[in-house]
């Protein structure tokens, strides 16, 4: 997949590496060694096939907060997303999102929590109704999730 079919390669070459995107990143809470500013600049110096090695590149939640401060305006949400469905189709998928997707595919919810309805129960609220699957397991066909992940 040619990741510049989706984001617009020579934006990179507009950033002039002020790390404003970076000093707003949330992901960096979790995540020190992680960073937009430093993502554009991985791309540029090692190429994206290095990048889209890295597990880091799943940390962006795309927020979008670092496009809104970016003062040339370089969406980079868009990056991140094109890096990571570029890693996907080489099997580059953490774990832990792989299991969640792949419960999301049988169950309708990507998290199992125990339990649930007493829970619900206890601060007064109806049991969830029942997720409605194979209406989610097409929408996961659709968006090609399934020549990713065995579901
Ligand atoms: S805010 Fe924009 S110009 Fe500044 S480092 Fe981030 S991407 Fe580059
Ligand atoms: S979109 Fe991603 S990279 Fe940008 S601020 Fe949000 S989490 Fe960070």
């Amino acid at each position: 997949m040619k990741i510049w079919n989706f984001f617009p390669r020579e934006a990179l070459y507009e950033c002039y590496q002020c790390a404003r995107c970076t000093g707003s990143c949330p992901a960096l809470e979790v995540a020190p060694a992680y960073g937009p500013r430093e993502t554009i600049l991985k791309c540029l110096n090692l190429g994206h096939e290095a990048v889209v090695q890295d597990e880091k590149i799943w940390l962006c939640c795309t927020c979008n907060v670092c496009e809104d401060r970016c003062p040339q305006k370089i969406p980079i949400s868009d990056l991140l997303v094109a890096l990571r469905n570029s890693a996907a189709r080489r099997g580059n998928i953490p774990g832990k999102l792989s299991i969640a997707i792949e419960l999301l595919a049988k169950t309708g919810r990507s998290m199992i929590v125990h339990q649930l309805d007493e829970m619900r129960a206890h601060h007064g609220l109806d049991p969830l109704p029942p997720a409605p699957v194979e209406e989610i397991r097409q929408i996961l066909k659709k968006t090609k999730l399934n020549e990713v992940i065995d579901f």
